[in-house]
């Protein structure tokens, strides 16, 4: 494994990591989240991302009942949640965003599921549209007093809300985000190669990549239908669907799979390298439902000294998806 810090940060993160997002509750209980931790520790794997709003909160608890079970040291791994979304069904005003009190509160409720005493890191789910981001800052820079959490985030902010973050820490003397969790992969590159370029020169993110297969897509599974065990077919899942599984997207993805045939590579592979490829990702967050699967994916970097220039360049001919800078 290969560790990278968290932009400016003294922190060292695994290149690759484990999130738990859709699959914990849903596809995977307690045994095989157990096997998957262990597969994903043992690799190298430091770093296991959650949220209060996964499965409703029993993401959380399933995470921490295996941390508990395995009885790692507790400095030897880094454990997230994020707050926006809420852990409760039919929320209640204030249940849900950015307001001080939410954000403490969820915290308190992250720690109790995850069963730990601080979170490593502790994001911003979305931007609070309805609270001040003095207010974010002044409430994540409290809990980091408190000790309850170490490195504060964002996740799907835009660049002017980071930066408006860090022009109100830098003012106040507070720590503004430490790193940013974007979706980032072959079909959505905006934010990364675009929108964040000026922030990774300045106050340096660091950022810890969501979907590097776009929930599975880029893996290929999906370009002859949809089969009915995938993350697609799931009942609650139909909104994913309708954005995923585009004639467009599929026919790039059936493009891409002539290269890395070509190359000898699994799409998996090609596609997770590729995204790691990028120096200013910190760590690409990988889902799995299944021990094949993370297995798979964890062989990812050994693909890395293929993607030369010429290669990059096809990749980038086939997707069809990389950013246009404007020109001078
Ligand atoms: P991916 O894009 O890598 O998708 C993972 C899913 O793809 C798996 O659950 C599995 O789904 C399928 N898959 C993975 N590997 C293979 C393989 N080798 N062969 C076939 N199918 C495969 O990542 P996620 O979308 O799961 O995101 C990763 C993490 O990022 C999440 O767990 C979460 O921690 C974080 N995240 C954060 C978000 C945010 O807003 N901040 C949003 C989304 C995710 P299946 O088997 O069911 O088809």
């Amino acid at each position: 494994m290969e560790y990278r810090r968290m932009g400016k940060s003294g922190l060292q993160l695994s290149l690759l990591s484990f999130g738990s997002w859709v699959t914990f509750h849903q596809q995977v209980q307690d045994i095989s989240a157990d096997t998957l931790m262990g597969i994903a520790y043992d690799h190298g794997i430091n770093f296991f991302d959650n949220a209060e709003g996964y499965a409703l909160g029993e993401s959380e608890k399933i995470m921490g009942r295996v941390l508990q079970q395995k009885q790692w040291d507790r400095t030897s791994y880094i454990v997230s949640s994020k707050v926006f979304f809420g852990s409760r069904q039919h929320a209640k005003p204030n249940q849900t965003g950015l307001s001080r009190k939410h954000i403490i509160e969820a915290c308190n409720e992250a720690l109790q599921r995850l069963q730990v005493d601080y979170l490593d890191l502790y994001f911003c789910h979305r931007p609070d549209k309805n609270t001040p981001i003095e207010e974010v800052v002044w409430a994540m820079n409290h809990l980091m007093q408190q000790g309850k959490i170490i490195y504060w985030g964002t996740s799907e902010w835009s660049g002017v809300e980071i930066m408006q973050a860090h022009a109100f820490a830098e003012r106040y003397r507070l720590i503004g985000p430490t790193m940013e969790q974007p979706q980032y992969n072959l079909l959505e590159r905006n934010k990364m190669e675009n929108e964040y370029l000026q922030i990774f020169k300045t106050v340096g993110l660091g950022t810890t990549i969501w979907s590097p297969l776009a929930s599975g897509l880029l893996t290929g599974k999906y370009n002859n239908g949809i089969p009915a065990d995938s993350r697609l077919a799931l009942e609650n899942y139909g909104w994913l669907k309708d954005i995923m599984a585009t004639e467009t997207k599929i026919q790039a993805v059936r493009n891409l799979q002539v290269l890395a045939n070509e190359m000898g590579v699994s799409m998996a592979n090609l596609s997770i390298a590729w995204c790691v490829k990028n120096p200013n990702v910190t760590t690409a967050i990988l889902g799995a439902s299944s021990a094949a699967q993370l297995h798979e994916n964890l062989k990812s970097l050994d693909v890395l000294p293929l993607l030369t220039d010429e290669v990059m360049q096809r990749i980038d001919g086939i997707m069809q998806t990389k950013p246009t800078l404007p020109l001078y």
